[in-house]
């Protein structure tokens, strides 16, 4: 009993065929005289009718199929019935009159009903993803995410990229998380590393003349899991010779346009729209800013210096700056509401918010008496306040002001639905410090990688005064996430080497660790430069799923396992003993 079609291929004009059919039981219903089955495969549904007493593999009836057999079916594919046409399904208007049925597999009762999987808890799903993964919305999800990665190769393809797979088994490549590692059984003691990038290896690819690379590559990032992280994720990773920013955002953006309109039908406007860091940071307060509603901040500390506000003043003397927003219309908070955005600001890191209530009769704020009715009118004329809008203040050092603002204005975004949900606003933000303190503040880290070039006129800088120097990066930012980013790179060899010593990384260390790549800069080092984007990230946007997990066939649930084959898993004495390993019995 050979498949002639799948199931949701029927339609009126194929009635009075004889057909086969294939696919799991979605629903049995019994009518009486008749009982009737939806046949279903990744295509869609197809009715099924048969008689009660139907002997199926000559044994078992029709009253002894349940949901998920796995059935073949031949029989006449007819018109249904006047006034039994089922509209919301693209077969509604046939069935299939069954002659012959085999029951390919049995299934035992489902844990969930299919139909109902979205209200079941994670673990649960994943554990049984392959129930999971027969739904309609799942089938979707991956079928996009095959689209987009044959859309992006193509696209690629026709720029002259050629595809090339750097290796799994590697040596540690930083991205700024910790390694997974992978022992060596026939090295004692030493270890492979999964790569987090394939950042060394691409470069190497364009120092090897490849002038063009792409991979859909996976990356290994053993982070601290926050919300929607994946340990293992995949990128489109690409890198180019002799190129510069501009070609490498005409060539994203043509990627973007291409992906948008095929997958969504939506044309994009181009170029996206540029933001440098600087830029973003003291507009928005976000180096990925969502760009889909105003409510800029603004830098007010020249204006209201000197005013005797104790709070003022003291961030001012201190180097500080006082910003502030203009929430429009959210004069009416309660003071319970001022009090819990208050509490919010505190929570992500501010010493406390000021607001001043702008009303019809002036301004409505504790801190009012402090300015005088002039600098109030030139507060609200800043911020172009209107009677009935709330402005709200942080005064602490600028990066702490700039985020709990940026984070207190996507709040006011979301309270007043500012925030359109179909809504695509891009753009790149451009001139990223090359450096900044590491989280307790005593060294320096690179803020995208090692490899990322200085900007050139900033070099100048580099020993004196670090943090003052931009990269030559670069980040694809989507309403207010980032899609990708990467950057031009050094590729000279004292260049790196300098750049190696500000991270303190000391020169034994550095040829040990990345000598490799030194070397090869001595024989002939193309300029070259590339990018990443997260393609989980992108798929679930172009998906409209909530989550990377709704994108991704078999993800690790939020706590880094996987429940369907239970990984991470002990391992046996003997594999231990052969890869020259102890574990620590007090764990
Ligand atoms: N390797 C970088 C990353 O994974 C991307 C790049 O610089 O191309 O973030």
């Amino acid at each position: 009993m050979k498949r002639t079609g799948y199931c949701g291929a029927w339609r009126e004009s194929h009635a009075g065929q004889t057909v086969t059919v294939a696919g799991w039981v979605h629903r049995r219903r019994d009518h009486g005289g008749l009982i009737f089955i939806d046949l279903r495969d990744y295509t869609g549904m197809v009715q099924i009718v048969m008689a009660p007493d139907i002997l199926i593999d000559g044994v078992h009836t029709a009253h002894d199929l349940r949901a998920e057999d796995v059935l073949a079916v031949t029989g006449r594919l007819v018109r249904r019935p006047a006034g039994t046409d089922n509209t919301k399904l693209a077969t509604g208007l046939v069935e299939l009159q069954a002659g012959e049925i085999r029951r390919l597999s049995a299934a035992k009762t489902p844990p969930f009903v299919l139909d109902e999987a979205e209200a079941v808890a994670e673990p649960v799903r994943l554990k049984y993803r392959y129930l999971d993964l027969r739904r309609p919305a799942m089938q979707a999800n991956l079928r996009l995410r095959h689209r987009v990665t044959a859309l992006i190769r193509d696209y690629l393809n026709g720029q002259g990229f050629i595809e090339i797979e750097t290796p799994m088994l590697t040596k540690s490549t930083p991205e700024g998380a910790r390694d997974y590692l992978v022992p060596s059984r026939i090295y004692p003691g030493r270890f492979f590393a999964l790569p987090q990038s394939p950042q060394l290896y691409k470069q190497i690819l364009m120092l090897g003349g490849c002038d063009r690379y792409y991979q859909i590559a996976r990356c290994f990032r053993d982070e601290d899991l926050r919300a929607d992280r994946q340990p293992e994720f995949t990128q489109v990773d690409l890198e180019l010779s002799f190129t510069d920013q501009e070609e490498i955002f005409a060539l994203m953006e043509g990627v973007m346009a291409r992906l948008f309109e095929e997958i969504v039908s939506r044309p994009l406007a181009r170029p996206f729209r540029r933001l440098t860091y600087r830029e973003a940071m003291s507009r928005y307060g976000s180096d990925k800013p969502d760009l889909r509603f105003g409510v800029e901040l603004h830098d007010v500390g020249p204006m209201v210096q000197g005013s005797g506000f104790a709070v003022f003043d003291r961030a001012l003397g201190q180097g500080g700056v006082v910003m502030g927003l203009n929430a429009p219309g959210l004069a009416t908070f309660s003071r319970r509401e001022l009090d819990e955005w208050t509490q919010a600001a505190v929570g992500w890191g501010a010493k406390g918010l000021a607001w001043i209530k702008v009303t019809a009769n002036g301004c409505d704020s504790p801190i009012a008496k402090f300015f005088s009715a002039e600098l109030l009118q030139r507060l609200c004329a800043e911020f172009d306040a209107k009677p009935g809008d709330l402005l709200l203040f942080v005064a602490d050092a600028e990066s702490v002001a700039q985020t709990v603002l940026g984070q207190l204005r996507l709040k006011v975004g979301g309270h007043l639905g500012l925030i359109r949900h179909d809504d695509m606003a891009f753009c790149w933000v451009t001139d990223f410090p090359l450096l900044a303190r590491d989280e307790d503040g005593k060294r320096l880290v690179a803020m995208h990688h090692p490899f990322t070039r200085p900007v050139e006129e900033d070099l100048q800088w580099l020993d004196s005064e670090p943090l003052r120097v931009r990269a030559c990066a670069y980040d694809l930012v989507l309403n207010g996430s980032e899609l990708g980013g990467g950057s031009l790179r050094i590729y000279q060899r004292e260049l790196q080497q300098r750049m190696f010593g500000v991270l303190g990384i000391s020169p034994e260390r550095a040829a040990e660790r990345f000598g490799f790549l030194l070397e090869a800069f001595d024989y002939g080092a193309p300029p070259h430069g590339g990018i990443a984007l997260g393609l989980d990230r992108l798929v679930m946007i172009l998906a409209g799923a909530e989550s990377l997990r709704e994108v991704i066939a078999f993800p690790k649930t939020q706590r880094a396992v996987c429940p369907l084959t239970d990984a991470p898993s002990e391992i046996d004495r003997q594999q231990l003993d052969e890869l020259h390993l102890k574990i620590d019995a007090a764990t």
